[in-house]
This record gives structure tokens, sequence and C-alpha cells, in this order.
């Protein structure tokens, strides 16, 4: 049987209500098991304790942290897939930036959670638990999230849905798994590689994420700068389009470059990508050194920025690294 590492991380799905009727961080059962037995008999599965947070205070030590564990979780010989218990708030940005961290993987490892807690009669909890530990044993070597029956890739991921419980989704790109009355795997599922050695956990946190909007002063932008901003994500709009005349970003562009400051353009669209040649505002945003998202989402952007400024340092080599398709977070 196959044998599953569980490792939680906090959220909705092992939350309970306190007395003022908010979802707070609940005693984590210890025994996964005992909660849910069905799921012995789907995996092998022991569980490990990482944090107990709601998502919205995840950080992005906690993204190292989690993928440390994830990395000792793939070298060790007595795992063959990792299911990661996350909050719904900030998983599709924990599961773009753990995949970032990792880089290739030789086994799955899936995120998911819940909108109802466990605990509840009325619960997405027990299916989405059921999904991703079974999503864990199948040749699937990459960070997923199991949910709503369900595996989109991590790196491809956003929160669409507030209410629903299919909260999930990966615009860009088909479903890796589809858990339906048959399992359907999907031909792009990126085939197994060796994982990088040892674990890089460098990160640089200073990274800000402006969505352009008409009105956006420019002065904001750079008053940012001013301040210590170390790389920019510009959400701009359509294909990459933004305001080039009246408030225009673009003498904000030029002083990022000036600064080093690497900006990565990803649209504000879910579906679709970033071509900055289109108009002339992303033309003249390309033209003061601002680079393609292509069709990555906000949360891989901000992850990968993240991450490649802390191992590159801004230049040449980030730009190759932040166009290039490191996990399946682009299309190139
Ligand atoms: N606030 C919760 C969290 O992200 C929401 C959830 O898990 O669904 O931890």
């Amino acid at each position: 049987m196959a044998r599953v590492l569980v490792l939680h991380t906090g959220g909705t799905l092992m939350m309970s209500k306190a007395d003022g009727g908010e979802l707070l961080p609940d005693a984590f059962g210890r025994d996964l098991l005992a909660e849910l037995p069905i799921l012995g008999r789907a995996a092998d599965v022991s569980a490990r304790i990482l944090f107990n947070l709601d998502s919205g205070d995840m950080q992005p030590s906690h993204w190292v942290e989690l993928a440390r564990a994830v990395h000792g979780a793939v070298l060790d010989d007595s795992v063959d897939g990792v299911v990661v218990i996350h909050g719904t708030d900030t998983m599709a940005y924990s599961a773009s930036a753990v995949a970032l961290l990792l880089g290739p993987l030789t086994k799955p490892v899936v995120f998911t959670g819940a909108q109802r807690p466990l605990v509840e009669v009325r619960t997405d909890a027990r299916q989405n638990l059921v999904d991703a530990v079974f999503a864990a044993t199948l040749p699937v070597p990459e960070v997923g999230i199991a949910f709503a029956s369900r595996v989109v890739r991590g790196a491809r991921s956003m929160k669409r849905d507030a209410w629903a419980l299919a909260a999930f989704d990966s615009p860009n790109c088909p479903p890796l798994v589809e858990l339906g009355v048959d399992v359907g795997i999907g031909p792009h599922v990126r085939p197994p590689a060796a994982i990088l050695a040892p674990f890089d956990g460098r990160i640089e946190p200073r990274v800000l994420a402006v969505r352009v909007f008409p009105g956006l002063d420019p002065a904001l932008v750079q008053g940012a700068l001013r301040v210590g901003v170390k790389g920019l994500v510009l959400e701009a709009y359509g294909t990459g389009n933004l305001p080039h005349l009246a408030g225009s970003l673009i003498p904000a562009l030029e002083v990022a470059r000036a600064q080093d400051v690497p900006v990565l353009v990803v649209s504000q669209c879910p579906r679709g990508f970033v071509d900055m040649s289109r108009y002339a505002g992303g033309a003249a945003a390309a033209e003061a050194g601002a680079i393609s998202g292509g069709d990555m989402t906000r949360e891989a952007a901000i992850a990968k920025v993240m991450v490649g400024l802390a191992r590159l340092g801004p230049g040449p080599a980030l730009r190759a690294w932040l166009e290039r398709d490191v996990v399946g977070e682009r299309t190139t």
C-alpha cells in the first residue's frame, strides 16, 4: 500500500466555531485516521503538524518551512506521496511558492483544504481529504491542489470562489486529474525528475504587487520604490496594457529599472496571456524594462519574483528565469 505523509498547516478543514461564531483553528486531531478512518483504505497514512494557522496568517517564511518539510519527505524512501492540509485563502500562493522552491519532483505533493470544517455534517472536507490522499498515490509528480473532485496544478491555481465548494481553478491550464466516476490523468502532467538537493530556502519577501486601475497615482508606486521594494508585480489590463499618457506609470518603471528592481507584468484577466507589444502602454512598459509574465497567475508571479530574486539577484539571469517555464507555471 502506498505511504502518504500528511502535513497539517491549518485552515478551515480543522477549524471549529468559537463562542462569538467565528471559525478558529482547533486542536488538530493528531490521529487523522481516527477522524476519518476511510483514509486508511486509500493509503498508509501518517500525519505531522507543521503549524495550525488560518492561512491568512501565512508568510513567506511559512512557505519555506513547509517546502523544507516536503523536500525531506520527497527524499525519504518511506514516503510515496505528500498531502498538505492548508487554508483555502492563501493556498494558491503557498502551492505556487512550494512548487517554485522545490522545482522538479519525483512524487506527488497534494494540497487540500475545505470550505466547511470536517466536524460539520455537511462538509466538503471528507471528500477533499480522500481525494487528496488518493491523488498522492497517483503518478502525478507535481504540486497540485485537490478540491471539489479535481486536482489542479498548484503553480497555476487561484481561489476563484469565496463561498462555493468548488473554490479553485486553474484558468490557463486543464486539471492535472479529474476525479469523476473514472480517474483521468491529464497528458500534460510533468514527468518525474530528481528533486534539487540540498534544499534552497532563500526567499526575498520585499516584493510588491500592484493592480493597475484608472486613477492609480504613479507617485504611490515611486514611493514604494523609495521605501525599499526589491521586486514589483504589476497586474496590468488585458494583454498587458497600462497607462502611458495621463497618470503614466512609465516614469515609475524607469525608476525601478534604475534601481535594479525587476517589474513582472501579469494580466488582471484570469484567462489569457500578456503580449506587451499589442498596445502602446504595454510596449512603453517593455521599453522601460518591464518583463512579460505571460499567462502566469498573480500568485505564481509573486512567488516567482520572491524566489528568483533571492537566488539570482536582479539582472539578466533573473529575467531569463522569470521568462522561462520552471514548474509548469507559464506557457512560453
Ligand atoms: N480562512 C481560512 C483559511 O484560509 C479559509 C479556509 O480554510 O477555507 O485558513
